[in-house]
């Protein structure tokens, strides 16, 4: 019996480590249930069995009465705040004059916008975890921390220390949040501001019962108090977590020197809407042990950490005016022009209302005191108006009846939606499909933003797309904002867009609806532009995605004897569309097992071709060098992705031993 109820509890806790901190479960819900419900019956006959580290008592039963107070064996330190690159420079110029050391090397990490805790093992048994509190004391939250499947109730392994405090963050997961708000709302209950604040209520209840119910994760950082003595390097000893089955973070990274260090932070700011907990910012520690002692703390702060803040998201600012901007599509957009305010690291002075539904439902009035928002790269918007700074003199702002920018009268193509009927002969409209065109996705052309364009189409010298291929220095050289280098490099800018693939081309004309995912698809199809112009209704129907109303919109596009014209004019001014790759299914195993990351430039190749190649013969791809990684593809001008690699051992493949092993 002893030892069937051993083996339950270790299976039990394998599966939980597999299901919630490698993600990556190993048996079916049914199977574990079983396991669980097997377990339960054991103790409930055997009461004499039960230990405190069985899985079953995750939740205890009677809710406590109130938090008691535990001091920490070792005091919570938190740490200095770096707003800009320059505070991080500063930073690392001290690390180096203290240590007398010309470069430091930094475990980066994200920082997670959770609950901090400390975790304190005996003998590997979690005995109690506390939040930070005042650093010196926290609250007692050992009953709800035990609901989380992610904190294991036993280290793995043996080779932890006796007594040791694990130092890390509580956060309830970005995609679960939306959820769970949306569930209190049905429910007639306030929503939480943010996930943190989700993450601290549920933590503070008295009932672990409720506690359990939610789905709170925990992710390790740090130790904090320890019996004896551990790896020489921060990031080796978050690898040995790992082995204890403690989740750690898989985008932490190691950087030497400065320049690496902001290659991490742009990274990691690219990528964080995309990563499934809220982090407010990159932290960086000097990974040597021995160093991180030697520079030591002050007060409540360590001196060999710092916080590098992201630049904020929302902001409170007021409404000067609204506008309405016509887009390329015709469709026209209220606009609020902001009294200007820093946001996301860039000036705001504009922010979309998307439309007028949407400035009445919202309430948005000129004048008023607004909270504005910026997510990722997307243009900023209004959320909502401060209802308690609004004053008589606010006022509404009426639908507008004609295009602000050719007068033409605008027709309603539903409710609320306003279209100028005037295509590429509305000035506006003009604009924005040649900044489509230019664009990154599309052709992209350097140098032609929305401000160029604009002068270009004022000027009358862009009337068309086929007009950009024959733009002359000479003439550009006569416009305002232009000087001899920046004339140069539009037009080599312009001459090297030529040199394209077919779904920029397709994606860059503007076809109504063909959006990058939609113009990859039909390269992948058709390959060559001049099929795809011949393609019917039908044939265009019989691709994936491909609807009754896309397929008509394109036939009729390339039916269009303007867009032929057009096409064949481009065509003539030395467009050279390359044959796209072929979506071919998996061609071998041969590289299974191996994990590669690819850095620098490539003449002949996309990163994405690249990718899927390796993808083809079994590969994995990671956008960073981590212990997993196998193999780094170097192009020109690697980053700091090269040196982290070698120094890791990762093999170094360049272009002519990829293209042999691919073969
Ligand atoms: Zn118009």
């Amino acid at each position: 019996m002893n030892s069937r109820v051993d083996d339950l509890r270790r299976l039990i806790s394998q599966h939980d480590h597999a299901y919630y901190v490698l993600d990556d479960p190993k048996v079916s819900d049914a199977a574990y249930d079983a396991l669980f419900k097997e377990l339960l019956e054991i103790e409930e006959e055997n009461p004499g069995l039960i230990t405190p580290d069985s899985p079953t008592q995750r939740v205890c039963g009677k809710a406590i009465t109130s938090f008691k107070t535990i001091e920490h064996k070792k005091q919570m330190l938190s740490l200095q705040n770096a707003f800009t690159e320059q505070d991080f420079i500063a930073f690392d110029a001290r690390i180096r004059e203290n240590l007398q050391i010309d470069v430091v090397e930094y475990s980066c990490e994200p920082k997670l916008d959770g609950v901090a805790i400390s975790l304190h093992y005996k003998n590997g048994i979690l005995s109690h975890a506390a939040t930070r509190g005042d650093g010196l004391v926290g609250e007692d939250v050992t009953h709800n921390i035990k609901t989380l499947k992610s904190v294991p109730l036993k280290l793995l392994g043996n080779n932890y220390p006796k007594d040791i405090e694990i130092r890390g963050e509580v956060y309830f997961p970005k995609h679960q949040f939306n959820k769970f708000n949306k569930v209190l709302l049905s429910d007639g209950r306030k929503p939480f501001a943010n996930a943190r604040n989700a993450a601290a209520g549920s933590l503070r209840q008295l009932d672990a019962k409720v506690t359990a119910a939610r789905p709170l994760a925990l992710c390790c950082y740090a130790v904090g108090y320890s019996s004896a003595d551990l790896a020489e390097l921060h990031s080796d000893i978050l690898d040995s977590f790992i082995d204890w089955g403690l989740p750690v973070s898989r985008y932490n990274s190691i950087a030497i020197g400065v320049s690496s260090v902001m290659d991490y932070y742009n990274n990691m700011s690219r990528q964080r809407d995309t990563i499934p907990y809220e982090i407010d910012g990159i932290v960086y520690k000097i990974n040597s042990i021995a160093m991180q002692n030697e520079v030591g703390s002050i007060a409540r702060s360590p001196r060999w950490a710092i916080a590098h803040k992201f630049p904020a998201k929302q902001e409170h600012t007021t409404v000067a005016a609204i506008d309405f901007q016509v887009g390329r599509t015709g469709q026209v957009t209220p606009v609020a022009r902001l009294d200007p305010v820093m946001l996301g690291g860039a000036i705001v002075r504009n922010a979309t209302l998307h439309n007028m539904a949407e400035v009445w439902r919202k309430d948005i009035r000129v004048g008023d005191t607004v909270l504005v928002r910026r997510a990722g790269d997307v243009i900023p918007e209004v959320v909502s108006s401060v209802i308690t700074k609004r004053t008589d003199l606010m006022h509404k702002v009426a639908s507008p009846s004609i295009c602000p920018s050719c007068d033409r009268r605008l027709v309603e193509v539903s409710d609320e939606t306003l279209r100028c009927p005037a295509g590429l002969c509305c000035p506006s409209q003009l604009k924005g499909a040649l900044e489509h065109y230019a664009s990154k996705p599309a052709m992209h052309i350097e140098g032609m933003g929305p401000s160029t364009v604009s002068i270009l189409v004022d000027e009358g010298m862009l009337n068309c797309f086929s007009d950009i291929y024959k733009l002359e220095y000479e003439k550009l050289l006569k416009l305002e904002g232009f000087a001899e280098l920046s004339a140069a490099k539009l037009l080599d800018s312009i001459n090297s867009s030529k040199k394209t693939t077919l779904d920029r081309f397709l994606y860059a004309l503007g076809i109504a609806e063909v959006g990058k995912v939609t113009a990859k698809e039909l390269a992948q199809s058709f390959t060559s532009l001049g099929a795809l112009m011949l393609a019917d209704i039908a044939e265009l129907e019989s691709i994936a995605n491909v609807g009754p109303i896309l397929a008509r919109n394109i036939a009729d596009f390339f039916i269009d004897l303007d867009n032929l014209a057009e096409i064949k004019s481009i065509q003539d001014l030395g467009l050279v569309i390359s044959r796209p790759i072929l979506k071919i299914d998996m061609i071998s195993q041969i590289l299974e097992g191996r994990v590669f990351v690819i850095t620098g430039k490539f003449e002949d190749y996309s990163r994405d071709e690249i990718k899927m190649q390796l993808q083809q013969h079994g590969a994995k791809v990671a956008g960073s060098i981590s212990s997993k990684v196998t193999d780094l593809i170097v192009g020109s001008n690697p980053g700091s992705k090269l040196e982290q690699a070698a120094k890791r051992g990762v093999r170094i493949i360049d272009l002519e031993s990829y293209e042999e092993l691919i073969k």
